[in-house]
């Protein structure tokens, strides 16, 4: 197909464009957008009038999306949620979280290897002051799961108090309760 070819098709069948632009992301060269394998002569024959397809940026869909209340309120995402309850947002063609992308929106760049923990507990508020960077073995601790509130937990099941003396370390790092270790051993 030849570039004029090209030109008439996809300004008057909408499916082709459509898919055309599925196959072909579009990418922002400060300002303008252009089709990455069309040469540069070809850019001008490619060219879209603008209107039709400028894309909002990430910050424009961002708050799209948000029910933004008081500074110290939860910011509810209103967008497409992760089975657990994140926030979804498409950042150059990937999904990524929304309260992640909050916090580089509003903050900054998230130090590597750190997640965000929700101070809230509200797993689809993007209230950047509600988020903490935080490593991964503190995220689990102050959490819901097993390992958190077994962290948490200021008595063995059996109602030991988990104090100096009752308490027992072993190498791997959990914890234990030594009157039953020993109730175990007898
Ligand atoms: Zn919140
Ligand atoms: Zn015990």
């Amino acid at each position: 197909m030849t570039c004029a070819d090209y030109r008439a098709k996809r300004l008057t069948d909408m499916a082709q464009r459509a898919r055309i632009e599925a196959y072909s992301p579009l990418v922002c060269d400060g300002g303008s957008w252009r089709i990455p394998w069309a040469s540069r002569t070809h850019q001008g024959a490619f060219a879209m009038p603008i209107g039709i397809y400028k894309r909002p940026s990430l910050k424009e869909r961002f708050w799209a999306k948000v029910d933004k209340g008081g500074l110290n309120d939860c910011w509810i995402w209103t967008g497409g949620k992760s089975t657990a309850g994140y926030g979804l947002i498409s950042v150059n063609g990937k999904m990524a979280y929304a309260h992640r992308s909050a916090y580089e929106l509003l903050v900054g760049s998230i130090p590597e290897g750190l997640q965000l923990d929700h101070l809230c507990r509200n797993p689809s508020c993007v209230n950047p002051e509600h988020l903490e960077a935080v490593t991964s073995q503190q995220n689990i601790l102050r959490g819901e799961g097993a390992t958190a509130q077994h962290a948490r937990a200021t008595h063995c099941p059996q109602g030991h108090p988990y104090n100096l003396v009752n308490t027992y370390y072993p190498p791997d790092g959990s914890r234990e309760c030594r009157t039953c270790r020993e109730e175990r051993r007898a």
